[in-house]
């Protein structure tokens, strides 16, 4: 038996409720909790609706409140909370995790609202807390971060004895046919994109201006696709468990449509995380304003498409994966490992597009792990730190199958 809490109902949060609801031998009790019960509600009656059958319970949580998640802890006692909210999220949940005795899964790294900096620091600081208490914490496991991480660390164990150079290439050739929309939360997605790029040589980390450095990729079943250095996550964590990496980056595609409003957002102070102030409207209809204080980047996320809504019409899929370089048996070696995910078949599946497909699988699997007690040790982990074989094993049965290519031109000096 398990007994499972999962925080959150956006776009993750639904594949993710839709994979467990797929694999109910491993996954007996289900509670989803977010910020509004109705948007649980109606996650578990579009469950019900194709056709599956579980018995979710719900319940209304605001998750940056420690009090209010240590209530709901001790009361559906879950051995695992799967944190599928914000990442502002991560350490009040963690905290409630520590103080009630659950494990704990995430798939993005903490962000302070009012401060736009990606770094593991925080979470890491809660390893001897873990380890003392006895409860496992996985960090980031959804595609990138998560299944990046994974995918090196199965090269390492069966294709290399030195990994040199590392670079994550992440191609999403989807058109959702909006002006502008962002494939995950629009305020966390835009800090992250509009953040300083950086990269990692030869023990050293080199920032560059945002997406000031690209280049074409090929991508397979794609073609060729401009990709742009970006900051990411899971450089922080590979480079510190692989230390034989000499040089780590992280590339995305943007289509220069998308660019071109992303630097209109930018310019007209849209992108904003700080508080301004705005003459607003009364709500009791007098006609009179008062002076209320906004973040332009969660106004912007109001009047934007919410990425939930993009998979009706989504069609092209994305491509994902690992191009590493580096040493077996003393010659050289390249390998690519990549999976692609179409956003029409995600979305025939779980009502979703491939973004969201990417991340709620491999989160429902984490889980799995966990549960199945294979990924099960006390104290604070990076996905890359368990062993990759049976979660990869997962991937091709869940729905997110790979394909490796041995000693191709991986295009990247
Ligand atoms: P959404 O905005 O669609 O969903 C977030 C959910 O959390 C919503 O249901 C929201 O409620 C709820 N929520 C927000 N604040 C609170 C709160 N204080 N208390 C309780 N619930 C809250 O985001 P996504 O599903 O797109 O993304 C989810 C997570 O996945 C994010 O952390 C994101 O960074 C991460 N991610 C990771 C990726 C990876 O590959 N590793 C890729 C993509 C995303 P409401 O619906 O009321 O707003």
């Amino acid at each position: 038996m398990s007994r499972v809490l999962m925080i959150g109902a956006g776009g993750v949060a639904t594949v993710a409720a839709f994979k467990i609801v797929q694999n109910q031998d491993v996954f007996t009790e289900f509670m989803i909790a977010s910020r509004r019960k109705e948007k649980c509600d109606k996650l578990v009656k579009d469950i019900h609706a194709k056709g599956y059958k579980m018995d979710i319970q719900t319940a209304e949580v605001d998750a940056d409140d420690v009090e209010q998640l240590k209530a709901l802890f001790n009361s559906y006692k879950p051995e695992l909370v799967i944190n599928l909210a914000l990442p502002y999220q991560d350490l009040t949940i963690m905290d409630a995790c520590l103080a009630c005795g659950c494990n704990y899964m995430d798939t993005a790294n903490y962000e302070p609202k009012d401060e736009a900096h990606f770094e593991y620091s925080w979470q890491w600081a809660y390893k001897e807390k873990f380890e003392q208490a006895g409860l496992c914490a996985i960090l980031g496991c959804g595609f990138d971060p998560g299944v990046s991480g994974i995918f090196t660390a199965y090269a390492a164990k069966h294709h290399f004895d030195e990994i040199e150079v590392l670079d994550i290439v992440d191609c999403n050739a989807g058109n959702h046919h909006k002006a502008f929309a962002t494939n995950f939360n629009p305020e966390i997605n835009i800090r992250e994109i509009t953040q300083k790029g950086l990269w990692y040589k030869d023990g050293e980390w080199i920032e560059t201006d945002p997406l000031s450095i690209h280049k074409p990729l090929t991508y397979p079943n794609i073609g060729p696709r401009e990709s742009y250095l970006m900051h990411h996550e899971e450089l922080e964590s590979l480079v510190k468990n692989y230390p034989t990496i000499k040089e780590a980056r992280f590339w995305m595609t943007f289509g220069q449509q998308y660019l071109t409003y992303l630097d209109c957002i930018q310019n007209l102070g849209m992108s904003r995380i700080d508080e301004i102030e705005y003459e607003a409207p009364l709500a009791d209809g007098s006609g009179k304003t008062a002076k209320v204080k906004i973040v332009p980047l969660q106004f912007l996320k109001a009047v934007l498409p919410n990425p939930q809504d993009l998979g009706e019409n989504y069609d092209g899929e994305t491509s994902i994966g690992c191009r590493i370089r580096g040493k077996k048996d003393g010659k050289e070696r390249t390998y690519y490992i990549y999976n692609n995910c179409k956003h029409q078949e995600a979305y025939n599946e779980t009502g979703m597009q491939g973004v969201s497909y990417t991340t709620g699988v491999p989160a429902m699997i984490g889980a799995m792990m966990f549960l199945k007690g294979i990924w099960k040790k006390p104290g604070v982990w990076n996905v890359e730190e368990f062993d990759p074989d049976p979660f990869m094993e997962q991937l091709n049965k869940q729905g997110l199958p790979w394909h490796e290519v041995f000693d191709g031109d991986l295009e990247i000096d």
